[in-house]
Parts: C-alpha cells; structure tokens; sequence
C-alpha cells in the first residue's frame, strides 16, 4: 500500500527529462554520451522511487543531482586509480601486485608511443618473431636453454600442459593438486589441457617412488606444483626436485615445474624462508619452469616459461600459444625487469625488493614520522606479509603505526580510503594499523595528510 504522502512524495521526484534539463546535468551530457547519462539518470530517479516505496524520505532536486554527478564521477573516471597500500602486505593481488619499477614504466610507455621493431626483423627488413628477442634474455637471465613468456602463470601451465600432454597422462602429488586462488585449481587446468590427471602419495606424504610406480606407456611429464597459499607441518615429505628428475630420467619423462611465484633472488638473504629460485629449478634439471611475472620478480603480468630448448619451440608452436600471447606493453616491461636482474641492479630498482629489504631502523623512524606528523596513534611491533602465493605464513618484522579505534576502527579506514589518494590500511582487534614497508617514501606526506584528516574532529 502506497500512502497518500508516499504518492506525493513519488509524484514530487523529478523526472529524467527534468533532470537532463538542469544546467549540471546538461553540462555532463555534453561532455559524455547523452545515451549513457540519460541511462544514468534513470537509474538514480530508480533508487529514489524504490526508497520512497520501502518507505524512506525521497532527496531534494539539488540532493539528486549531486548523486548524480558523483555517480558519474565514480562511474566514468581514472581506473584503475592510484591507491596507497599500507596493509603491509607486499604482493597483494586485490591492490594489483608488484608494481613496477621506473625502467619497466618507461619501457612500456615508449613501446606504445610509436611504431617498434616488435615483429620486425631489422637486418633483413622482414617479419620477425616476437618470441626470439626475449627468450635469449630469458635464458640469461635464469641459466636455462630458452625462454617464452605468455599472459600470466596460469595461462603458462596450461599452456605447457595443453603441448606437452594432451591425451596423455601427468603425475601429480596430492599435495599438490591444489587450488591457487582465483578458482584456479590444478585439476580443472588438467582437465581443461586435455591432460590426465595421476595423483600419487597422500596429502602428507608422497616420495619419489610414488612417481616411479605410476609412470608408464602414457605418461607424458611429472608436474610439480607450488603449494602457494598454505603449508602443511608436521609429518610431512615431498621429493627434492632433483629426486623427481632422477625418476623423469629413469622413464624418459621431462618433469615440469610450476614455481608460482618463482623468484632470482634468495630470499633468505632478507630473513625469510627459501622460496625456491627459478635458476634453482633450472640446475635441478626441470625441463620447463613456469613462474608469474607480477610476483617476486616485480614486472608486469605475465607468465614465464623457462627450460629445454626443444619443449620451449613445441610449446611456442601450439595453436594457444597465440592466444595467450603477451601484449606489446607487457612484453617490454618484462624485459625491462630482467634486464635489472641481469645487471644486478634487481634490489636497488624493483619496488617489491626493496620494500622486502627495508632496514628496522628505516621502517621505524617512518612510522614515528606518520604518528608524529599525523598527531595521532602509537608506534607498535608489527609482521608484513609478502603474498602473492610466495612464502605462505612468512612474515617480516616491521614497525606499524596503530590507531586504537575500537567501534570507530571501520569508519577511521573509510575515511582513510576517502583521501586525496586513498589510503588502504588493515583492522585488527578494533586497531587501524598502518605499515611503512609497503607505502612508497614519496607518498608519506599523503599518509600524514590522510592521517590528519581521519582523526580530525569528527
Ligand atoms: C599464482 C600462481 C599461479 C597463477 O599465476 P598468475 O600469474 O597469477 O596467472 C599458478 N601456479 C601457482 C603455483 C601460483 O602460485
């Protein structure tokens, strides 16, 4: 039942063409398409008649129009729009992984800007191929034979899977048949390659004769893949890489190693656990490696395959391997990128390594610099994360700098997330805490502003 002052209320609440009429709106038409905005209109007036049905106040004409324009605002605009990332969390795939270093942002703008010599061969002025440039670096880069980056790691193992293994059969440990995220979950892949699935060993426990007793006739590889985003302890073994290789060699099986996140430098060098390196693989005798390229190599999205030179030309010729092709931006960033590890220049210019490398003593005077500026809070003992899918419940010590909000804790981070350049900060235990580790130094005075605005009489 609608009431009579509900009926006013909805008469009252102006129309699309009223509103296309006003001045601001008008203004907005002109600058977008007439179609969209009018779309947009209508879909505000929506909201306003549903909320006068479920029995709410309706807004003024100036009130809907403001709703309006911020629609537009946040519907049509930057995106995706700089964030700061205070979580701590190094690699954190909702706020778009590593970000790149200087080199790669330029490599990538310059091989957009104008023509380049992507397919072309410039000595003999014909077709090139995009793939040959890069899998020389590739190899340099990781000791391997040859090289081919596609679109990301998951586009990389069934890829790899789809070449090598279609109609046949691929061993894998059952505590490895996992799901990384993102619904993307080993067995489907397999399934998806054409592949067939062997699992061998128990959640816990498989050793390498598992392997040996399952290879037969139809086996076409051993797969081995990075837990990523859990660890299991306790009575636990999973073969050596290299006893894998043993097994592969004995029935003539090249064994394929998905790293995840794959890293070039030893990552206990910053006190953290070893993630397998990629060079590592290599030398253990995987035939191929896969591993991300937005992960702890700290380039752009991609997925690298690195390894025997023969499978790397079987793999490159399979009709996916086009579709998953890297694009031009992508592909110079990631050159870029290995070319820092190449010089050796990996942990001065790439973020995530020098985040990961940030001194005690750096990370500390920062965040007493946030609560001193910012005039708010208390500088507590905190963990980072590095994430992504590398070094599941690892942590680094770091200074965080806490608000203690209680039941205000929620609205504290909204406001933070409203600032000139949001600012994403994590909640624990009704704390706002906030991390230097993963907040670049060029953005602390953002940090500091966001900081005052947020505690701010309210
Ligand atoms: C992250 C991950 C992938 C997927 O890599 P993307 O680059 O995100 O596509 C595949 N396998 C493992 C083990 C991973 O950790």
């Amino acid at each position: 039942m609608t009431s009579n002052s509900q009926k006013e209320q909805l008469r009252d609440i102006p129309s699309v063409d009223a509103l296309l009429r006003d001045a601001r709106v008008g203004a907005l038409a002109g600058e977008r398409s007439l179609v969209a905005v009018t779309e947009l209109v209508r879909e505000i007036t929506d909201t306003v008649r549903k909320t006068v049905l479920a029995g709410g106040e309706a807004p003024g004409l100036d009130e809907i129009i403001e709703l309006v324009l911020q629609r537009a605002a946040s519907t049509w605009g930057n995106w995706p729009a700089r964030v700061i990332n205070a979580t701590g969390v190094v690699l954190h795939t909702n706020l778009g992984r590593a970000p790149m270093s200087e080199a790669a942002i330029k490599a990538a703008g310059a091989a957009v800007a104008g023509y380049s010599n992507l397919e072309f061969d410039m000595e003999s002025g014909r077709r090139g191929s995009r793939n040959s440039y890069l899998s020389k670096v590739i190899a340099d880069v990781t000791g391997a034979e040859a090289g081919l980056a596609v679109n990301n790691n998951a586009s990389a193992v069934l890829l790899v899977l789809s070449a090598i293994a279609e109609g046949k059969e691929v061993i894998v440990s059952r505590g490895e048949a996992v799901e990384i995220g993102g619904g993307f979950r080993i067995p489907d892949v397999m399934r998806r390659s054409g592949a067939t699935l062997v699992e061998v060993g128990t959640t816990n426990r498989t050793y390498a004769r598992d392997y040996a007793s399952a290879a037969g006739p139809d086996t076409a590889a051993i797969l081995k893949v990075h837990p990523s985003n859990f660890s299991v302890q306790g009575f636990t073994h999973d073969p050596d890489l290299s006893e894998l290789v043993a097994v592969g060699k004995e029935h003539n099986i090249p064994v394929l190693n998905d790293l995840g996140s794959g890293t070039l430098i030893d990552t206990r060098r910053f006190g953290l656990e070893r993630e397998p390196t990629v060079q590592d693989s290599v030398t253990d005798g995987a035939a191929l490696t896969m591993f991300s390229g937005d992960k702890l190599l700290g380039g752009p999205q991609a997925g690298v395959i690195c390894g025997d030179k023969a499978l790397i030309e079987q793999v490159s010729k399979h009709p996916l391997a086009r579709a998953v092709r890297m694009d031009k931006m992508a592909l110079a960033a990631l050159n870029a990128t290995l070319l820092a590890y190449l010089n050796e220049d990996a942990e001065s210019e790439i973020p995530i390594w020098r985040m990961i490398s940030a001194s005690q003593d750096d990370l500390l005077a920062r965040a007493k610099s946030w609560q001193r500026d910012g005039g708010i809070g208390s500088v507590v003992p905190g963990r980072s994360t590095v994430g992504g899918g590398s070094l599941p419940g690892e942590t680094l010590p770091t200074s965080l700098l806490s608000i203690e909000a209680g039941e205000d804790a929620d609205s504290i981070a909204v406001s933070l997330r409203a600032a000139k350049t949001p600012v994403i900060a994590r909640i624990h235990e009704g704390n706002v805490l906030l991390d230097p580790r993963t907040v670049f130094p060029e953005e602390d005075e953002s940090v500091i502003e966001a900081i005052r605005e947020a505690a701010g009489p309210s």
